[in-house]
């Protein structure tokens, strides 16, 4: 098999990556972290859109659990993604890596509305595009608004994020002798229960507009940049692809 190489990543970074050792909030040194990964793989010449994730902050189901109206809990978790936004490109910027922010809900002062053709610019130009706000709709996640944005930005990979680095048949964290999937096909991704580790809006949408997902771990070393270059780690979902487990 020709080895994967992609030259427009969509990352899909979730908001826990910004939490470091805390419960809650943002611990700059994790973005700092992240932010590394992020540059090794622009050094390579590959062009970077991220979505990032606010549950680090707050999540619209827990704040619906809590009393608050789910649509209104929706757009304060939208909000807490643009907090993030924030702080990863400032730890971006001080690698030296040019960044654009961007947002599905307009505000102006902190960050560019989000502009399909502006955003594709931005990064021809060498910026790393951060898109926050998600969607700019409730009633979905930042998986849904990685997915779409990778669609409509022409990536050619959905990267996602994860604890673990890939899909497992059974769970890693428990079974230490768990196998990983080196490929697995949509079909299976979509029907496996246990696959809960990007929401269903999500891989729908992927699978119905031919949008290949790579999940891997993000925090091992230089994890990100072998996904980007193809290298086996993770989990390669697509419609293209059987489901196979991974030789070790
Ligand atoms: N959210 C939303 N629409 C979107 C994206 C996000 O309503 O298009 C809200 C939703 O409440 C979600 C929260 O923003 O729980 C934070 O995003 P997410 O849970 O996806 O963050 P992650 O799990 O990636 O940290």
């Amino acid at each position: 098999m020709t080895k994967r190489s992609f030259k427009r990543i969509m990352l899909k970074v979730g908001g826990e990556s910004m939490l470091g050792k805390r419960q809650f909030g943002i611990d700059p040194q994790a973005a700092q972290n992240v932010a590394k990964n992020i540059k090794a793989v622009y050094a390579k010449n590959i062009q970077v859109a991220i979505v990032i994730g606010g549950g680090n902050i707050f999540r619209g189901i827990a704040g619906e659990k809590a009393g608050i109206d789910r649509a209104t809990a929706d757009y304060m978790g939208m909000l807490a993604t643009v907090m993030n936004g924030l702080a990863l490109q400032d730890a971006i910027e001080k690698m030296g890596v040019p960044t654009r922010l961007q947002s599905a809900l307009d505000m102006p002062a902190v960050a560019e509305s989000f502009i399909r053709r502006k955003s594709i610019r931005h990064m021809e130009k060498g910026r790393v595009v951060i898109l926050t706000a998600g969607t700019g709709v409730p009633y979905v996640t930042t998986d849904t608004g990685a997915s779409l944005h990778a669609l409509e930005l022409g990536c050619d990979v959905l990267m996602k994020a994860t604890k673990v680095n890939g899909i497992f048949d059974k769970d890693p964290i428990i079974y230490p002798n768990a196998k990983r999937y080196k490929t697995m096909n949509f079909k299976d991704a979509i029907m496996l229960d246990e696959v809960q580790v990007m929401d269903t809006t999500a891989l729908a949408m992927s699978s119905e507009n031919d949008m290949p997902i790579m999940i891997f771990k993000l925090f091992e070393k230089d994890n990100l940049q072998k996904a980007a270059m193809g290298e086996d780690i993770g989990t390669y979902v697509s419609n293209d692809v059987k489901t196979v487990l991974a030789d070790k």
